[in-house]
């Protein structure tokens, strides 16, 4: 299969490798919204969100947040984004899963510009009664 992310963890192809232990690598992304950009990732190929074992998630979600703070602190930004993209509907462009931590530096930065909706009456409730009867948790 190729990846290029597998190919990074393989070390077959060079990426700017903040850290990395047994289960996850982070580096920096390589076209980056704002400088410092990074990327964290898995070392076993999952495609997308729904693919990974929770065991897994919680080890990735511990390195997404201590590379945050790093950021933080070495960057200074006044916020910064956790986001990831699910299907190429959604963005996704490799699809090897990752979480992206995109520090903004001003307001103007960056923003999610989306046209939001409204409910009209009644549609709220049925959109959630689809999904309440979804939940397995
Ligand atoms: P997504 O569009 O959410 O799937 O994000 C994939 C990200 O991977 C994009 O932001 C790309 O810029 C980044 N990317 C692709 N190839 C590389 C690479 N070789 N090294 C670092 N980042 C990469
Ligand atoms: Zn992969």
């Amino acid at each position: 299969m190729d990846c290029i992310f597998c190919d990074i963890i393989n070390k077959k192809s060079y990426a700017e490798v903040l850290f990395e232990n047994e289960s996850a690598i982070s580096f920096l992304d390589i076209k980056p919204i704002n400088y410092g950009h990074t990327l964290v990732i898995p070392k076993i190929h999952y495609e997308n969100f729904l693919d990974l074992p929770e065991d897994e998630l919680s080890e990735l979600i511990k390195v997404t947040k201590n590379i945050s703070g790093a950021i933080v602190n070495s960057l200074n930004p006044e916020g910064f984004n956790v986001v990831t993209n699910n299907g190429i509907a959604a963005g996704q462009s490799v699809f090897h899963f990752h979480f992206h931590i995109i520090p903004i530096f001003k307001d103007e930065d960056f923003r999610f510009r989306l046209k939001l909706k409204e409910y009209k009456i009644g549609l709220m409730q049925e959109y959630a009664n689809k999904i309440r009867a979804a939940v397995s948790v």
